[in-house]
């Protein structure tokens, strides 16, 4: 008779908290989006959170959603948390990799994790469904064979205290 823990998390409840994790460092004042890309056996590869390119400096590029110039806007600038995490990858492929985000990929991110070979996505939050960019994104999972599926929150809160 074994005398293992029987609350420790899950593997989704895992993933997907180190994907809010990521998002946590995100400095856009209106979106934290956070990201976390996994082997096919559960080892993780990389993560990624909404944010400037490199050099390009929080204190200087603009996180306003609206102004009348598009150039003082983040829109132009930032890279979302699923093309960083991708990026942020140096070890090889992801081919066969599953992706967790927090939130459903924009059609540009869906190019990106079509292309590198990720056959999996599991997201949280899908506020964007009725959007074209949100549904693109689908159109291109379901032709390209990248399965999505809903994550179910178990609502278990997680402290960690740091
Ligand atoms: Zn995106």
């Amino acid at each position: 008779m074994s005398d293992k823990r029987e609350d420790y998390i899950s593997w989704d409840e895992y993933f997907m908290a180190v994907a809010k994790l990521a998002g946590m460092r995100s400095k856009d004042p209106n979106s934290q989006v956070g990201c976390c890309i996994v082997s096919a056996d559960n080892k993780i590869l990389s993560m990624g959170y909404n944010g400037f390119p490199r050099g390009c400096s929080d204190d200087s590029f603009p996180w306003a959603r609206e102004n009348p110039d598009p150039l003082k806007t983040k829109y132009v600038y930032v890279t979302h948390s699923e093309l960083n995490a991708i990026l942020n990858y140096r070890g090889g492929s992801l081919e066969g990799s599953k992706l967790y985000v927090s939130l459903f990929p924009c059609n540009e991110c869906a190019k990106a994790i079509i292309q590198a070979g990720i056959r999996t996505v599991i997201y949280d939050d899908d506020k964007y469904d009725k959007t074209p960019s949100v549904m693109a994104s689908k159109m291109m999972f379901q032709a390209a064979g990248v399965e999505f599926r809903h994550y179910k929150r178990s609502n278990r809160k997680l402290v960690i205290t740091v």
